[in-house]
């Protein structure tokens, strides 16, 4: 194993020592169950060794669910840093229609 492989592991095993495992956590976007713990990379003080991307704060993870993890990480693969103001608002808001479309169909039942 590389170097930076290792680092990059030995700082997610970090996270979940001091936060806990990705599943105990809701996805701070649909507020499913998380899967991961994913890095912020608008707030995170990243290291990379050119390929891999990691931080060694556990402060600079949200935990995500698998879907809304993909998004975000494809859309800073596409886009870059630039991408990530505008994926942040549509994961929020669909996060927030998901919510809405469960709280309707809690609702519904009373009527
Ligand atoms: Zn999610």
């Amino acid at each position: 194993m590389t170097v930076a492989k290792n680092a990059y592991k030995i700082a997610h095993r970090k996270v979940a020592h001091m936060r806990g495992i990705a599943s105990s956590q809701r996805c701070i976007y649909c507020r499913r169950h998380a899967a991961q713990w994913a890095l912020n990379h608008s707030r995170a003080t990243k290291v990379t060794d050119g390929h891999l991307v990691w931080s060694e704060a556990p402060d600079d993870y949200d935990p995500l669910c698998v879907a809304c993890h993909r998004i975000y990480d494809q859309a800073f693969a596409k886009d870059g840093q630039d991408a990530l103001e505008d994926v942040d608002r549509r994961l929020r808001d669909k996060g927030l229609a998901r919510c809405l479309l469960e709280f309707t169909a809690r609702t519904a039942r009373w009527r």
